[in-house]
């Protein structure tokens, strides 16, 4: 049957040795809509989101995407990733290429699109996150806040389904943070489906459909950022949020 679930991930565990670090994880995040992930550090954030796209494997448990079970073993693991478009806290550019080509390298690549076709993409992309100005420039000439936006219009590039994004703006110098924040902003607005993981309440609060605080590889509480950031209701998420805001 048809889901509007864009992400399902069911019954989640995953273990690294005796280290049980996802202890039974159910989400869903419906087609457009956008889950910010909250936490303590070690509570199992960065690894929630790299099960979802297979960077880690799961100990048990299912991930769906866009109605496909990603955790199938028969499932075609590169089809998948290219409909997950994923962003780090470290930018990861290809340093020793320009702008342009650390967006047309891998759309060329893995979609293997024509040069002039991935050239258009590239500059459709840098413009959604306004640089195109700095196309032909190398990422050591660029501000951290304008790396991280490249980033994100290298993964648009490849035209995904679902952004994932992994405390993107946490490397920054604050007064880089809010152009960031901006374009995940337009993403959402534009009805992209969003994972984030943040400790920008205030994204959280204006932006998130729906707000999901994990500890000790569990899912404490859930609901609309307002009742989550604005009245939690379990002692652990006051905690929590009394110590970062
Ligand atoms: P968070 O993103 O919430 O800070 P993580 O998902 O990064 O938490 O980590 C949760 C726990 O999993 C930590 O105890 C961390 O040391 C452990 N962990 C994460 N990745 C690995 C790995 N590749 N190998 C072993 N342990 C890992
Ligand atoms: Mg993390």
């Amino acid at each position: 049957m048809p889901t509007p679930n864009e992400i399902e991930i069911r019954g989640l565990h995953k273990s690294f040795g005796d280290n049980e670090v996802l202890r039974g994880i159910d989400l869903e995040v419906a087609t457009g809509e956008v889950v910010c992930v909250i936490g303590p550090s070690g509570s199992g954030k960065s690894t929630l989101l790299r099960c979802v796209n297979l960077l880690e494997e799961p100990t048990r448990g299912q991930v769906f995407v866009g109605g496909t079970e990603v955790t199938d073993l028969d499932v075609d693991i590169d089809a998948v990733r290219r409909r997950i478009g994923m962003v780090f806290q470290q930018f990861n550019l290809f340093p020793h290429v320009t702008v342009t080509e650390n967006l047309t390298l891998p759309q060329r690549r893995v979609l293997g699109r024509a040069k002039g076709h991935a050239a258009r993409v590239a500059r459709d992309n840098l413009e959604r996150v306004g640089l195109a100005d700095k196309a032909d420039a190398y990422p050591a000439q660029l501000s951290g806040g304008q790396q991280q936006r490249v980033a994100i219009a290298r993964a648009l590039a490849m035209g995904p389904e679902v952004m994932l994004f992994d405390e993107p703006t946490s490397a920054l110098d604050p007064e880089l943070v809010g152009d960031v924040l901006a374009v995940m902003r337009m993403l959402a607005a534009e009805g992209m489906t969003m994972m984030v993981v943040t400790h920008e309440m205030s994204f959280a609060r204006e932006v998130a459909d729906r707000v999901v605080f994990m500890d000790e590889g569990r899912i404490v509480e859930e609901g609309p950022a307002a009742q989550v950031v604005g009245e939690p209701r379990h002692a652990r998420t006051r905690h929590f949020l009394t110590r970062i805001l």
